[in-house]
């Protein structure tokens, strides 16, 4: 683990952990808090501690745990990274993410290493002193470090970093570590009545392990009435003031910060540190949450992928569309198909009412043949088109086979012919490994001028993030360029095509990176805005 070194910064730790069950927005609240202090004006970090043992989630298949997030310096993360950047505002690394399986590496190959000289390698005080040298990497860089931990309390799994939590009280004490507990309250119909019980076995179990929560974030449907709170404050040995509820929100996600500030958590983490209270700026983050909640327009969007059963992996995407949305004053609405049920015959039926499509990312043969024809109907139809990664690759097949005739056209991913006309880049030929080996990270991209994507961008040299293994084939660059396939986006040394767009259409581009990546609360993304612009046109047309 590579050391940062400074000490400017009386940095101050605010743990997170879950209990009861999963999938209550521990993300949410932790990116929500993380942005609170920001608006605070102090600086601020967030980690995620992972419990499984992959060394990173991008071996994963995304039903099993979502989106993989990429940062600029080229990691594979959880997908609450995103929600971190998009509420932070800003980029983080592959210091922010850590897993159970990457702690475990970094103490084996030491011990292979002779770094332990004969000792016993154990959980304590080894695997502890790497997960603790790990949460304290940004010691002293910022004022709040904020560590989310994966899982719910209670597993097995996450024993080790609840331990380090542990450790980490110890040793700085109250006036630098707080710990948040975020716990459900059911409202059980038949008894009329909301449940404090699971919350407190919660609670029990988390001091068993030594971790005291001066904290409690309790997730429930509806508002949690006084005496309900009163008596979780009584069981759970908080006092009642730390007690919050945070009800199902109805609109947005985007709601959350407003939430916990009414609630007055900003107010209650720095009575805890003994601090005083700084003016809390929401102002921007209220406008843009209220653009959300009351739009102007509307418009159909359909995302075509094969992973439809899960949002959660389409996550930046989707995502995406909510901030671009919010600038246009539009609220877009998602249908997500599965591209292994198009064809040519339905295609035009299935996208009926629609103002633009997104043919997003993937990996493996599943549906593409569906994607192809979808891509063919919304070229030929001057419906607004937009490719990412996969989709990028489909519509410069699509383009080969329909407009160059090249009539096997294909990615060599999906069949080895003399038309592959996406290839494996060379570096990939070589590799074996599967793990962290794809193209990764953030890349320049230098466009052409005049194009879409430099009239949306308004700049000529980017940066975006990649994670593929296959690109356009150069030797093929020319004849689909002599078809009017426009390659407007290149790496500087003009070697790879980053982006294709073609003329004569209102809106039609692919993108071999992943913008949805860089899509920010508030601010959005150039290509997401530009792409609901032309949907919110296209809705006109047909009117
Ligand atoms: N499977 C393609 C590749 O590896 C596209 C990957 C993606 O969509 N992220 O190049």
């Amino acid at each position: 683990m590579q050391k940062i070194q400074n000490t400017d910064k009386d940095s101050r730790y605010i743990f997170i952990t879950g209990g009861v069950l999963s999938s209550l927005g521990k993300g949410i609240a932790s990116a929500s808090l993380s942005l609170i202090l920001k608006q605070m004006g102090y600086s601020v970090t967030i980690m995620k501690l992972d419990p499984y043992i992959n060394v990173d989630p991008g071996t994963m298949n995304p039903y099993q745990h979502g989106e993989v997030f990429v940062t600029d310096d080229g990691a594979e993360t959880d997908l609450d990274l995103g929600h971190y950047e998009r509420y932070l505002g800003r980029s983080l690394n592959k210091n922010n993410n850590h897993t159970t399986g990457q702690v475990y590496f970094e103490v084996i190959s030491k011990e292979r290493r002779g770094h332990y000289l004969g000792k016993t390698v154990q959980v304590i005080p080894h695997i502890t002193d790497e997960i603790k040298s790990r949460i304290k990497i940004f010691h002293g860089l910022y004022d709040f470090i904020i560590i989310e931990i994966g899982g719910t309390v209670g597993d097995i799994e996450s024993l080790p970093f609840l331990e380090s939590q542990r450790q980490i009280n110890l040793e700085l004490g109250w006036r630098h570590v707080i710990n948040l507990h975020l716990t459900y309250v059911p409202y059980i119909k038949s008894a009329g009545e909301m449940k404090t019980k699971p919350t407190q076995h919660s609670v029990k179990t988390l001091m068993e392990y030594g971790v005291k929560p001066d904290v409690l974030l309790c997730r429930s449907e509806t508002k949690i009435l006084k005496e309900v709170r009163q008596k979780i404050a009584l069981f759970c040995s908080v006092d009642e003031n730390s007690v919050i509820d945070v009800p199902d929100v109805e609109h947005t996600i985007y709601e959350v910060p407003n939430i916990l500030a009414k609630r007055g958590l900003a107010e209650i983490i720095h009575k805890k540190f003994d601090m005083k209270v700084p003016h809390l700026e929401l102002e921007t983050w209220t406008k843009f949450v209220n653009r959300i909640k009351h739009p102007k327009y509307e418009v159909n969007i359909a995302l075509i992928g094969k992973y439809t059963q899960y949002r959660d992996a389409y996550k930046s995407i989707l995502e995406a569309f909510i901030h671009a949305g919010s600038i246009n004053n539009t609220r877009v609405n998602i249908e997500l198909i599965n591209s292994e049920n198009l064809s040519e015959e339905n295609v035009e039926s299935l996208l009926n009412g629609v103002h633009g499509v997104l043919v997003g990312p993937g990996f493996g043969n599943r549906g593409i043949e569906g994607k192809i024809a979808s891509i063919k109907y919304i070229r030929e139809n001057n419906i607004p088109f937009f490719g990412i990664c996969l989709g990028m690759q489909c519509a410069v097949i699509e383009f080969a086979r329909n407009v160059c005739g090249i009539k096997d056209a294909n990615s060599s991913e999906f069949e080895k012919n003399d038309f592959n006309v996406i290839d494996l880049m060379d570096e990939q030929k070589k590799i074996t490994s599967k793990g962290g080996t794809m193209r990764l990270g953030a890349y320049p991209c230098t466009l052409k001028a005049d194009s879409k994507v430099a009239n949306a961008y308004m700049e000529l040299n980017i940066f975006e993030r990649h994670r593929h293994r296959y690109e356009l084939n150069n030797n093929f660059r020319e004849q689909l360029e002599n078809s009017g396939l426009v390659m407007s986006g290149l790496s500087p040394d003009g070697k790879l095509v980053e982006i294709i767009e073609i003329k004569n259409h209102p809106w039609f581009v692919g993108v071999q990176f992943h913008p949805e990546l860089k899509s920010r609360a508030v601010t959005g993304h150039p290509l997401f805005i530009s792409f609901i612009k032309a949907a919110l046109n296209k809705q006109k047309d047909i009117n």
